[in-house]
């Protein structure tokens, strides 16, 4: 078998672990819910019980490393999990030293979104660019910016908190305390809100019959617009404009060769993007309009192959692959094995 890597996407209501290979295929995979309530010792212990499952599971597996996405802020570089919103009970979890000391293995963290950035840039729809923006539209708007080669972190890896950019005076108040925020007027969530205040329970409109006369979501906007209700299309054409508000602001600020659009929102992807394209060419400078606006690839599992490779890309500094292949061009000497714990 060839060498792999375990990756690991903690999120605030999944925890998914995988095997993936060097190509970014994904040779297994597990998931349970995250239970965050039960505080991060009770978490930690299942990612090390889901672990030791993927590796009994395929004990021919050289495994080279661990590596593990989780929601910000953390601070990639200390390895450490600061105080997610979405992680009730953590503080200060330093990841990186808790599974290296259990596993024995070389462990990387990255924050969720810049790994599934890695991932689109390095497997999916962003293969073979020098610069890329990753934005995730979905509960809200998250993001990860490939600059020149690089993830770019900024201070603390605090970077590329594009859903907290201000866009407007105006709507609803984002979970931040500010009015404005692109999240808090493109994102899934607000388009859901918009549709249903337009719209009332049993008023016979298609939005409340998709929702059986409950609040209706985004996934209900795009499935109503695709049967060509009015009121839904408008909703998509105004959840267009916004997006495209904000991608037109990532193309002057970053300058990307391309932006790549996951997340939830984006299975309505081909509807939206002829009223984002169009707000791009009426607001991005010259320069920037042609630049691809595209849908994501790899969809919930770019976060684990985009950890995975901060374990297995080649040129990645600092990964576990490097440092075998020094090992193996130096003294020929192979790998570390698979340790796991007992
Ligand atoms: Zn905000």
């Amino acid at each position: 078998m060839s060498t792999l890597a375990l990756a690991f996407d903690l999120g605030g209501t999944e925890l998914r672990g995988a095997l993936v290979e060097r190509g970014g295929e994904v040779v297994a995979r597990v998931s349970e819910p995250t239970m965050a309530e039960a505080g991060s010792e009770a978490v930690i212990g299942r990612i090390i019980a889901l672990a030791n499952k993927l590796l009994d599971d395929h004990p021919q597996a050289k495994v080279l490393g661990i590596g593990a996405c989780a929601p910000g802020p953390l601070d990639p570089k200390a390895g450490i999990v600061i105080g997610p919103p979405t992680l009730s009970g953590w503080h200060n979890v330093p990841m990186i030293d808790i599974l290296s000391r259990q596993f024995g293995l070389p462990v990387r963290l990255e924050n969720d979104a810049n790994a599934a950035a890695l991932g689109e840039w390095r497997y999916g729809a962003g293969r073979g660019s020098e610069s890329l923006v990753f934005v995730t539209v979905s509960t809200g708007i998250g993001g990860g910016v490939i600059a020149d080669g690089h993830i770019y972190h900024g201070r603390r890896g605090l970077a590329a908190e594009i859903g907290h950019m201000t866009i407007t005076g105006e709507g609803d108040r984002c979970f931040c305390g500010n009015v404005g925020c692109f999240e808090a007027v493109a994102s899934g969530t607000a388009l859901g809100r918009r549709a249903t205040r337009l719209t009332a329970p049993g008023d016979g409109s298609q939005l409340r019959r998709l929702s059986s006369n409950g609040d209706v979501s985004a996934r209900h906007v795009v499935e109503a617009a695709r049967m060509g209700d009015a009121v839904a299309r408008d909703l998509v054409e105004a959840e267009a404009h916004w997006l495209g508000i904000g991608f037109t602001n990532l193309l002057h600020l970053y300058s990307p060769e391309v932006i790549v659009m996951g997340g939830g929102l984006s299975n309505g992807f081909d509807l939206l993007a002829p009223g984002i394209r169009a707000t791009i060419n009426e607001r991005a400078m010259q320069a920037y309009r042609d630049v691809p606006v595209v849908p994501a690839e790899l969809g919930d599992r770019a976060g684990l192959v985009g950890a995975a490779s901060l374990i297995l890309w080649e040129g990645e500094p600092g990964t576990a692959l490097s440092m075998v292949q020094d090992q193996e061009t130096g003294d020929g000497a192979s790998g570390p094995a698979g340790a796991r714990a007992g």
